[in-house]
Protein backbone atom coordinates (compact mmCIF):
# COMPACT_ATOMS: atom_id res chain seq x y z
CA UNK A 1 0.00 0.00 0.00
CA UNK A 2 1.18 3.79 -0.77
CA UNK A 3 -0.95 6.77 0.37
CA UNK A 4 -3.22 4.73 2.73
CA UNK A 5 -0.28 4.25 5.50
CA UNK A 6 -0.37 7.74 4.95
CA UNK A 7 -4.22 8.00 5.91
CA UNK A 8 -3.79 6.09 9.37
CA UNK A 9 -0.93 8.48 10.81
CA UNK A 10 -2.96 11.59 9.79
CA UNK A 11 -6.13 9.90 11.84
CA UNK A 12 -3.47 8.72 14.50
CA UNK A 13 -2.66 12.53 15.06
CA UNK A 14 -6.71 13.15 16.35
CA UNK A 15 -5.77 10.53 19.34
CA UNK A 16 -2.90 12.92 20.63
CA UNK A 17 -1.77 15.89 19.29
CA UNK A 18 1.14 15.93 21.52
CA UNK A 19 2.87 13.63 18.93
CA UNK A 20 4.24 15.11 15.91
CA UNK A 21 2.62 14.38 12.43
CA UNK A 22 6.43 13.90 10.99
CA UNK A 23 6.59 11.25 13.79
CA UNK A 24 3.66 9.15 12.81
CA UNK A 25 4.45 8.93 9.43
CA UNK A 26 7.82 7.89 9.97
CA UNK A 27 6.32 5.17 12.10
CA UNK A 28 3.73 4.22 9.61
CA UNK A 29 6.59 3.69 6.88
CA UNK A 30 9.62 2.42 8.93
CA UNK A 31 8.65 -0.95 7.42
CA UNK A 32 9.51 0.23 3.93
CA UNK A 33 12.33 2.95 4.77
CA UNK A 34 13.71 -0.02 6.57
CA UNK A 35 13.14 -2.16 3.38
CA UNK A 36 14.25 -0.02 1.24
CA UNK A 37 17.84 0.31 3.05
CA UNK A 38 18.24 -3.28 3.46
CA UNK A 39 17.89 -3.87 -0.46
CA UNK A 40 21.11 -0.92 -0.76
CA UNK A 41 22.90 -3.21 1.88
CA UNK A 42 22.10 -6.16 0.36
CA UNK A 43 20.49 -7.73 2.70
CA UNK A 44 16.63 -7.91 1.72
CA UNK A 45 15.59 -7.85 -2.03
CA UNK A 46 12.81 -7.39 -4.42
CA UNK A 47 12.61 -8.30 -8.32
CA UNK A 48 10.40 -6.84 -11.27
CA UNK A 49 7.91 -9.44 -12.20
CA UNK A 50 4.86 -7.90 -14.27
CA UNK A 51 1.76 -9.36 -14.02
CA UNK A 52 2.20 -10.73 -10.50
CA UNK A 53 -0.77 -8.42 -9.43
CA UNK A 54 -2.94 -6.20 -11.26
CA UNK A 55 -1.64 -3.33 -9.31
CA UNK A 56 2.09 -3.77 -8.47
CA UNK A 57 4.98 -5.37 -10.93
CA UNK A 58 7.27 -6.21 -7.54
CA UNK A 59 7.85 -9.43 -6.05
CA UNK A 60 8.71 -9.19 -3.13
CA UNK A 61 11.10 -12.43 -2.47
CA UNK A 62 12.96 -11.64 0.46
CA UNK A 63 12.12 -8.80 3.35
CA UNK A 64 11.91 -10.97 6.65
CA UNK A 65 13.28 -8.37 8.78
CA UNK A 66 11.19 -5.68 7.22
CA UNK A 67 8.00 -6.85 7.00
CA UNK A 68 7.39 -10.37 8.50
CA UNK A 69 4.98 -10.22 11.44
CA UNK A 70 7.14 -11.48 14.10
CA UNK A 71 9.58 -8.29 12.64
CA UNK A 72 6.55 -5.88 12.55
CA UNK A 73 5.20 -6.51 16.07
CA UNK A 74 9.08 -6.52 17.04
CA UNK A 75 9.65 -3.12 15.82
CA UNK A 76 6.18 -1.82 16.91
CA UNK A 77 7.14 -2.96 20.28
CA UNK A 78 10.35 -1.36 19.91
CA UNK A 79 8.46 1.83 19.39
CA UNK A 80 6.26 1.47 21.90
CA UNK A 81 9.55 1.66 24.53
CA UNK A 82 10.89 4.23 23.11
CA UNK A 83 8.56 6.35 23.62
CA UNK A 84 7.77 4.59 26.99
CA UNK A 85 11.20 5.64 28.28
CA UNK A 86 11.59 9.06 26.62
CA UNK A 87 8.70 11.68 26.80
CA UNK A 88 8.38 14.05 24.05
CA UNK A 89 7.53 16.74 25.82
CA UNK A 90 7.19 17.04 29.76
CA UNK A 91 3.29 17.13 29.90
CA UNK A 92 2.61 14.59 27.68
CA UNK A 93 1.10 11.23 28.40
CA UNK A 94 3.71 8.70 27.70
CA UNK A 95 1.86 5.36 27.98
CA UNK A 96 -0.50 6.69 25.58
CA UNK A 97 1.89 8.10 22.68
CA UNK A 98 4.25 4.69 23.26
CA UNK A 99 0.75 3.12 22.51
CA UNK A 100 -0.24 5.00 19.72
CA UNK A 101 3.23 5.16 17.91
CA UNK A 102 3.45 1.41 18.33
CA UNK A 103 -0.09 0.73 16.96
CA UNK A 104 0.67 2.78 14.25
CA UNK A 105 3.96 1.23 13.21
CA UNK A 106 2.24 -2.08 13.61
CA UNK A 107 -0.57 -0.83 11.30
CA UNK A 108 1.86 -0.72 8.62
CA UNK A 109 1.85 -4.74 8.06
CA UNK A 110 -1.91 -4.76 8.86
CA UNK A 111 -2.66 -2.77 5.27
CA UNK A 112 0.03 -4.64 3.10
CA UNK A 113 -1.48 -7.69 4.28
CA UNK A 114 -5.06 -6.47 2.97
CA UNK A 115 -2.90 -5.55 -0.72
CA UNK A 116 0.04 -7.88 -1.01
CA UNK A 117 -0.20 -11.36 -2.43
CA UNK A 118 1.03 -14.26 -0.34
CA UNK A 119 4.52 -12.81 0.37
CA UNK A 120 4.43 -11.24 3.78
CA UNK A 121 6.23 -14.19 5.61
CA UNK A 122 5.09 -14.94 9.11
CA UNK A 123 8.68 -14.96 10.56
CA UNK A 124 12.03 -15.25 8.69
CA UNK A 125 12.33 -15.51 5.35
CA UNK A 126 10.16 -18.48 5.90
CA UNK A 127 7.91 -20.92 4.20
CA UNK A 128 4.64 -19.68 5.66
CA UNK A 129 3.96 -16.65 3.99
CA UNK A 130 -0.04 -14.61 4.16
CA UNK A 131 -1.43 -12.03 2.19
CA UNK A 132 -5.08 -11.17 1.48
CA UNK A 133 -3.78 -10.28 -2.68
CA UNK A 134 -6.04 -7.34 -3.06
CA UNK A 135 -3.83 -5.78 -5.67
CA UNK A 136 -5.39 -8.72 -8.01
CA UNK A 137 -8.32 -6.36 -8.00
CA UNK A 138 -7.28 -2.59 -9.45
CA UNK A 139 -10.66 -1.18 -8.41
CA UNK A 140 -11.39 -2.79 -4.62
CA UNK A 141 -7.57 -2.16 -4.01
CA UNK A 142 -7.80 1.81 -4.90
CA UNK A 143 -11.26 2.20 -3.62
CA UNK A 144 -9.74 0.69 0.04
CA UNK A 145 -6.84 2.68 -0.31
CA UNK A 146 -8.31 6.19 -1.31
CA UNK A 147 -10.90 5.63 1.15
CA UNK A 148 -8.56 5.27 3.90
CA UNK A 149 -6.37 7.99 2.89
CA UNK A 150 -8.61 10.70 2.97
CA UNK A 151 -10.93 9.75 6.04
CA UNK A 152 -7.22 9.79 7.66
CA UNK A 153 -7.22 13.46 5.92
CA UNK A 154 -10.74 14.14 7.12
CA UNK A 155 -10.20 13.59 10.68
CA UNK A 156 -6.75 15.42 11.10
CA UNK A 157 -8.16 18.44 9.16
CA UNK A 158 -11.40 18.49 11.35
CA UNK A 159 -9.15 18.04 14.42
CA UNK A 160 -6.12 20.75 13.69
CA UNK A 161 -6.54 24.47 12.55
CA UNK A 162 -4.41 26.42 10.26
CA UNK A 163 -2.60 29.22 12.09
CA UNK A 164 -1.00 30.25 8.56
CA UNK A 165 -1.17 30.13 4.80
CA UNK A 166 0.73 26.96 4.64
CA UNK A 167 -1.38 25.75 7.80
CA UNK A 168 -4.37 26.31 6.35
CA UNK A 169 -4.02 25.26 2.63
CA UNK A 170 -0.32 23.13 2.75
CA UNK A 171 -1.87 19.94 3.74
CA UNK A 172 -4.87 19.74 0.50
CA UNK A 173 -2.03 20.71 -1.52
CA UNK A 174 0.13 18.21 -0.10
CA UNK A 175 -2.67 15.57 -0.17
CA UNK A 176 -3.42 16.53 -3.83
CA UNK A 177 0.10 15.94 -4.90
CA UNK A 178 0.47 12.48 -3.38
CA UNK A 179 -2.59 11.22 -4.63
CA UNK A 180 -1.51 12.42 -8.42
CA UNK A 181 1.86 10.18 -7.39
CA UNK A 182 -0.34 7.66 -6.32
CA UNK A 183 -2.17 7.90 -8.99
CA UNK A 184 0.67 8.03 -11.50
CA UNK A 185 2.12 4.69 -9.93
CA UNK A 186 -1.40 3.10 -10.30
CA UNK A 187 -1.67 4.42 -14.24
CA UNK A 188 1.83 4.50 -15.73
CA UNK A 189 2.36 1.55 -18.49
CA UNK A 190 4.76 -0.94 -17.47
CA UNK A 191 8.15 -0.60 -18.04
CA UNK A 192 9.86 -2.89 -20.17
CA UNK A 193 13.35 -2.85 -17.99
CA UNK A 194 13.15 -1.84 -14.28
CA UNK A 195 16.05 -0.39 -11.88
CA UNK A 196 15.15 -1.47 -8.41
CA UNK A 197 18.70 0.57 -7.34
CA UNK A 198 16.63 3.69 -8.43
CA UNK A 199 13.24 2.67 -7.63
CA UNK A 200 14.47 1.82 -3.66
CA UNK A 201 16.81 5.47 -3.66
CA UNK A 202 13.72 7.43 -5.28
CA UNK A 203 11.65 5.57 -2.71
CA UNK A 204 14.04 6.33 -0.27
CA UNK A 205 13.78 10.27 -1.29
CA UNK A 206 10.43 10.70 -1.66
CA UNK A 207 9.71 9.15 1.68
CA UNK A 208 12.03 11.43 3.82
CA UNK A 209 10.99 14.59 1.66
CA UNK A 210 7.17 13.51 2.79
CA UNK A 211 8.04 13.47 6.46
CA UNK A 212 9.95 16.64 6.37
CA UNK A 213 6.75 18.11 4.85
CA UNK A 214 4.53 17.25 6.87
CA UNK A 215 6.66 17.79 10.16
CA UNK A 216 6.24 21.52 8.33
CA UNK A 217 2.89 21.90 7.60
CA UNK A 218 1.58 20.36 11.23
CA UNK A 219 3.73 22.86 12.79
CA UNK A 220 1.08 25.61 11.13
CA UNK A 221 -1.82 23.95 12.30
CA UNK A 222 -2.81 23.55 16.11
ZN1 LIG B 1 5.34 -2.19 3.03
Amino acid sequence: MFIGHYGIALAAKRADKNIPLGLLFFATQFADILFFLLILLGIESMSFAPGITDVSPLDFTYYPYSHSLAASVFWAGLFCIFFKIVPLKSDSNKNKIALIVGAVALSHFLLDLIVHRADLPLFGGGSYKIGLGLWNYVFASSFIELLIFFAGLWIYLKSTKGVSIAGRYGMVIFSAFVTIMWLTSLLAPTPSEFNIIGFVVFGLVFQLLVIGTVSWLDRERT
